[in-house]
């Protein structure tokens, strides 16, 4: 799975010439899949393929060229914007769709001039969610998020004892997974005041963003059957951004003893494009523990997983506000992080969670958790960045902030760039807060 072939070559070129400007996020070594229509057409959604700052409208292409029957079988779903017919495919059916698509879009491939005309401006696409998510897991895995999050929660017992064995998670709500680009309202929740003796109800006042990377399912596994560490990888489809909204009032109060509930699942957020882990093989980084931490339990290691279960994907947090985008202030960006500096690995997090028999399915969304760095400027959300409220940040306009305010606008945006690989992006996953309902 993680081994590089002729879809990855520097060199290669597109004959959509964005594709080659050094710059794009998705040249065509990238190839990203997601859902979109023309905007305003209200034509039935199909999958899309970025290209440079296009998109490679599949339903077109189905009835352009004529592929071999193979493909055609994965397509077909495709033109009907099913992505998850796609996920549950084996890797080397997926496999043999990318080198396909990379092979047409190359520079010089004689079948340019009818796919030119499959071709959509990613500025007139409308995107949304980019597959059926059946169910939402979120783990834990930024170690520097969880010590930095526990301290201020239990200032003399940060870490929990179970932290560096299992890797811990909850489980979400699919349902209010949104689209990147579609607003969502303040929230209402139960919360008690410092020093208070009773709680009270109103618009939360400590909503924060969580910087995450989104782990989309690709086959499924059958009930009461474990996914091993040797297999896991094959059960990832791709990756995408992932802003998991939280109200950290409404978390304080109510997350013990059963862990978040409505703090959690009003709103998260999700890029339009899924980056496939085969896009991903030339930035696999070897997964490493720190001397005097336990290994991992047999179950969740291999020597696979050591050589390169990791990867390196910088991540950045960027806010605009109201009043910055008034000015014409453009947005500030507040950390930067790398997915390197995870607890855990995809496959651990696949293995982990099919332990016991729990039974993933094609499309499932599973979340890193916050990733934030060792460094306290790269923490992943702003209850970290502003130390739980105590140290506001101050923006380009003059304001400052502990926590969002309405009108705030949070871009995440994530590269992969590696000596010898051409840089590939994963685009934006952006939204604004409104205001809470009266
Ligand atoms: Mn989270």
């Amino acid at each position: 799975m993680s081994l590089t072939d002729a879809t990855h070559d520097p060199a290669l070129q597109s004959w959509v010439a964005s594709a080659n400007t050094a710059d794009t996020d998705f040249p065509i070594q990238n190839l990203p899949y997601g859902r979109f229509r023309v905007r305003g057409s209200g034509e039935p959604w199909r999958i899309g393929v970025a290209i440079g700052d296009q998109v490679l409208d599949l339903r077109l292409a189905l009835d352009a060229l004529a592929w071999p029957a193979e493909l055609m079988a994965l397509l077909q779903p495709l033109a009907q914007g099913d992505l998850n017919a796609l996920m549950a495919r084996p890797p080397a059916e997926r496999h043999g769709l990318r080198a396909a698509l990379s092979q047409a879009l190359s520079a010089g491939d004689d079948r340019a001039p009818e796919l030119a005309g499959c071709l959509v401006p990613q500025a007139n696409a409308e995107l949304t969610l980019p597959c059926r998510i059946g169910d939402y897991t979120d783990f834990y895995t930024g170690i520097h998020h969880a010590t930095t999050v526990g301290k201020l929660f239990r200032p003399d017992n940060p870490l929990l004892p179970n932290y560096k064995w299992v890797p811990i998670g909850y489980h979400g709500r699919a349902s209010s997974i949104i689209p990147s680009g579609q607003g969502f309202r303040r929230p209402i929740g139960q919360t008690l005041a410092p020093g208070a003796s009773e709680p009270t109800v109103g618009p939360v006042r400590r909503l924060d963003y969580e910087l995450e990377l989104a782990i989309f399912v690709a086959q499924a596994n059958a009930l009461g059957e474990p996914v091993t560490m040797a297999e896991a990888e094959a059960h990832v489809f791709g990756l995408g951004l992932f802003n998991d909204w939280s109200a950290r009032d409404v978390q304080a109060w109510e997350y013990q003893p059963l862990g978040p509930f409505l703090s959690k699942s009003f709103a998260s957020t999700v890029s339009p494009w899924i980056v496939t882990l085969e896009a991903l093989a030339p930035f696999r980084a070897a997964f490493e523990r720190p001397a005097g931490d336990p290994q991992p339990l047999p179950y969740l290691d291999s020597v696979a997983n050591r050589a390169q279960g990791a990867i390196d994907i910088q991540l950045e947090v960027w806010l605009q506000s109201a009043a910055m985008r008034a000015q014409g202030l453009a947005p500030q960006r507040l950390s930067r992080s790398n997915f390197r500096d995870a607890y855990w690995t995809l496959a651990q997090l696949v293995a982990h969670h099919t332990m016991n028999g729990c039974n993933l399915q094609s499309g499932d969304l599973l979340g890193t958790g916050t990733l934030s760095g060792p460094q306290p400027d790269q923490a992943g959300s702003l209850l970290e960045l502003t130390a739980g409220g105590k140290q506001p940040i101050t923006l380009a306009s003059g304001e400052t902030r502990t926590f969002l305010e309405d009108g705030d606008t949070v871009t995440l945006r994530a590269v992969c760039e590696r000596p010898g690989a051409r840089r590939i992006g994963f685009g934006a996953c952006s939204a604004t807060v409104q205001q809470a309902m009266a």
